[in-house]
């Protein structure tokens, strides 16, 4: 959709793309959150910015059972952010977080979900681990996300959220894995990671994937040149 003479670029969609939200969930946010994320919560405004102006608007909810086999506290002598092995893939142990049905799973208040189309959860199988929003990491449980983005006509996807080391990192590969004539970017600036050296070799990777890095100011200053008359 183009905007027409004399509209206001406030109002301008760039055509044909999604924003992808990334697990924007309390646990990964709040000070008192299981799994907090340094910065987190800086990436919300630039996310609440950027949401009007896509046509197509999902986020992703880690979402597990109790029992979740990436939980340290299930493994005895484990340590979370230990490494280890889940089902004979390479696993960190994390804090217990974002169980199903507590708070905190539940998507950060400060989020505008007014603007959210659809919710994809993941993780719920306890075998394996689930950073992307398409898959699983054993690659057993599809979401049908890449199904959904086919039949809304997208054909460029903006990933945000947390963490850019695991989940944005894993969802960005996948799109580009799964779709390939789709045009896959990361919002740097609207993202934050676990670790800063994971988070450097994460941007390291994704470039080298054919991910586009940019910044939420590139992205409207483009919507704000194409709504211009
Ligand atoms: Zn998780």
């Amino acid at each position: 959709m183009s905007a027409g003479r004399g509209s206001s670029w406030a109002g301008a969609e760039i055509p044909n793309a999604a924003l992808l939200v990334i697990d924007v969930q309390n646990g990964f946010i709040s000070e008192a959150g299981e799994l907090p994320v340094p910065g987190g919560a800086e990436v919300i405004p630039a996310i609440n910015e950027l949401l009007p102006h896509f046509p197509v608007r999902v986020a992703t909810q880690d979402w597990h059972p109790r029992d979740h086999g990436s939980f340290a506290s299930r493994h005895p002598g484990a340590k979370p952010f230990d490494r280890g092995e889940l089902e004979g893939l390479p696993q960190v142990f994390w804090p217990d977080h974002c169980v199903q049905g507590t708070r905190g799973a539940e998507l950060h208040p400060a989020l505008d979900q007014s603007r959210i189309q659809a919710i994809i959860r993941k993780g719920m199988d306890p075998a394996t681990d689930s950073y992307s929003g398409f898959s699983d990491n054993a690659g057993k449980n599809p979401t049908g996300l890449d199904g959904y983005l086919k039949a809304r006509g997208v054909r460029k996807i903006y990933v945000a959220g947390l963490a850019l080391d695991y989940c944005v990192r894993w969802s960005a590969l996948d799109a580009r894995r799964l779709i390939p004539e789709m045009q896959v970017h990361v919002i740097v600036d609207a993202t934050r990671p676990v670790a800063p050296s994971s988070g450097a070799e994460a941007l390291r990777d994704l470039g080298h994937a054919g991910v586009q890095l940019v910044q939420s100011a590139e992205v409207l200053a483009g919507i704000s040149r194409a709504g211009a008359v």
